[in-house]
């Protein structure tokens, strides 16, 4: 039996929702929120979807309870970015609004996985781990999924080639001092800086555009539509499915830095392996040293955010 809570029935926990019903994600969907009529009115929703699915998911408005049995529970909870605004200014917000859902869900005798998209999502992972005590590999924040799927796409774009034949991936803070590490990026088998390299057709400028484009996806989405919620919908479908199938799959979440660059303590998305144990093992990427002052560039501003905090 597999089975989710999913705390916070937005915009974001309810794309999420969505995915796992048409992905068959699992066996049993809670949705928890202070607003118990939207999460009812939610669940009504999807279940008259069930007849045209492949699945037959138990989905219903639930408890903190609920919780006690879960294999994971997903925090989607929090207060929305607003156009011109950071994931940083919104930290002590949702400090607040996470004080009243961690506690209760340990409470439950939970001992699953908690999975945090809330932003600023890697200091809410922080504070998520923080507030439950439980163990760094059983907290995990999305990360950098979204942004490396993003950077993916518009690589793939840019050279005509599929985005999953695209290999590299956006690291450090979800926001603004996230980066690329273009050493890192495959075209197939081959580094991108060296496609580049060997075709006129392609600019380096080109390139580094893209890195931009990739950090300012929130913001233009936001401007455009309010909100931004069917790709970190999938992102986290996808991660939970690395958990659920104990895959073993390498994704940029947001995991404890544990002596890796140097780095302890801090959150912060960087490739990890992920399976029914959480986020097990940091994969170090052999970074240029420039690369590496960036990714610590990130993490100090992620920690000093962090040691600001009032709890
Ligand atoms: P939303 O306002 O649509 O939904 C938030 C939900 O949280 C609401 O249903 C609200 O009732 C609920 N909520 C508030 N306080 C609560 C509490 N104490 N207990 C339980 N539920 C509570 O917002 P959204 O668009 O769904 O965004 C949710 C979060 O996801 C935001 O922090 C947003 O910035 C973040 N987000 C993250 C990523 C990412 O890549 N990690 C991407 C997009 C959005």
């Amino acid at each position: 039996m597999r089975k989710i809570v999913l705390v916070g029935t937005g915009m974001v926990g309810m794309s999420f929702a969505y995915a796992a019903l048409n992905q068959d994600l699992c066996d049993e969907l809670v949705l928890c929120d202070i607003n118990t009529t939207r999460a009812i009115g939610e669940a009504q929703d999807l279940n008259h979807g069930l007849a045209f699915s492949n699945t037959s998911m138990n989905i219903y408005q639930g408890d903190y309870k609920d919780c006690k049995d879960a294999d994971i529970v997903v925090i989607c909870a929090g207060v929305n970015q607003k156009v011109g605004e950071t994931r940083l200014h919104l930290l002590q917000r949702n400090l607040e609004i996470f004080k009243t859902i961690v506690n209760p869900v340990v409470n439950s005798g939970f001992e699953g996985i908690f999975l945090v998209a809330t932003n600023p999502v890697d200091i809410m992972a922080r504070i998520t781990q923080e507030l439950s005590q439980f163990p760094s590999e059983k907290v995990i924040g999305t990360g950098t999924t979204l942004d490396s799927a993003r950077l993916r796409f518009l690589i793939g774009e840019y050279f005509d080639v599929d985005p999953r034949s695209i290999h590299g991936y956006v690291i450090g803070e979800h926001g603004d001092s996230e980066f690329v590490p273009w050493s890192q990026v495959l075209l197939a088998t081959k580094p991108i800086l060296d496609v580049v390299m060997d075709n006129d057709c392609y600019k380096m400028e080109d390139i580094l555009k893209i890195s931009d484009d990739v950090r300012h996806a929130a913001y233009e989405i936001i401007k455009a539509k309010g909100a931004t919620y069917y790709g970190i919908g999938m992102a986290i479908c996808r991660v939970a499915r690395a958990i659920l199938q104990n895959e073993n799959s390498i994704l940029t979440i947001s995991s404890k830095m544990n002596g890796s660059y140097g780095l302890q303590n801090v959150y912060v998305g960087n490739p990890c392996i992920i399976n029914r144990q959480g986020a097990t093992r940091t994969v170090e990427l052999t970074l240029t040293s420039q690369e590496t002052e960036q990714l610590k560039n990130s993490c100090k501003i992620l920690d000093e955010t962090f040691s600001g905090l009032r709890f």
